[in-house]
């Protein structure tokens, strides 16, 4: 194994061990996961073990990569199961599609913008993984075609709840979404209880890019 090699597989041992686990990440499949999954694959124009650093990261058109924690944290919020079908909004890089999609679900995420899911798919193509189909659209309304989902994560801020996302989730699912102002959100989870009754939770503060559209902020 070269040297570039040894530092990027340090640079993700260490993000496992000093970012997630210090920080509360419990779920051991999440954790397994993220310690094989190749994070620089999905910021090819960042330095390689720099992927792995404690911060989001600036991707194509004005967009970031979420940083590690913060992916962990909604993987393990979602309670991913194998063979689950699950939808996440905002594609971005692709590498939280990646996370759901290898622990074991099928995913369809949205992209709003054609550059970023061209190159979300080249990204997921080359870590090996598809399991995710990247369409290109606004999903601040969900995907009501493929509903219900079995999960919902969306990985832009919004001002409030899209209602059309609580109406999409299968019983017993769970909907992730970053809540409120533009500068910083609540980490919202939205859990259907039954065809009436959703039960919230706030899992504490996270900033995100804006999610644009129908049920976000105005473009
Ligand atoms: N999950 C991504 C990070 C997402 S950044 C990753 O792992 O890299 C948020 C993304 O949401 C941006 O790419 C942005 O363009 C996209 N976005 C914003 N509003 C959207 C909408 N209404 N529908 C789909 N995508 C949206």
């Amino acid at each position: 194994m070269g040297d570039r090699d040894d530092r990027i597989d340090r640079a993700r041992a260490a993000m496992i061990a000093d970012q997630l686990r210090r920080r509360g990440i419990r779920d051991e499949r999440v954790l397994a996961v993220m310690a094989e999954l190749p994070r620089e694959v999905f910021v090819p124009d960042v330095p390689a073990a720099s992927a792995y650093d404690d911060r989001a990261q600036p991707i194509d058109s004005g967009q970031t990569i979420s940083q590690p924690y913060v992916v962990a944290r909604m993987s393990e919020l979602l309670a991913v199961e194998p063979g689950d079908r699950i939808l996440e909004v905002g594609t971005g890089s692709g590498y939280q599609a990646a996370v759901i999609a290898r622990l074991g679900a099928t995913v369809r995420s949205i992209e709003r913008w054609e550059a970023l899911a061209a190159s979300a798919r080249e990204h997921l193509r080359a870590a090996g993984i598809s399991d995710v189909e990247v369409v290109v659209g606004d999903g601040s309304a969900g995907a009501p075609e493929g509903a219900p989902w079995d999960g919902i994560a969306v990985t832009a801020a919004a001002p409030g709840i899209p209602d059309p996302l609580r109406e999409q989730l299968a019983v017993g699912a769970r909907l992730v979404i970053p809540v409120g102002p533009r500068n910083v959100q609540e980490l919202v989870v939205v859990e259907r209880r039954s065809a009436t009754e959703w039960q919230e939770s706030s899992e504490g503060p996270v900033v995100f890019v804006p999610l644009v559209g129908e049920g976000g902020w105005p473009g």
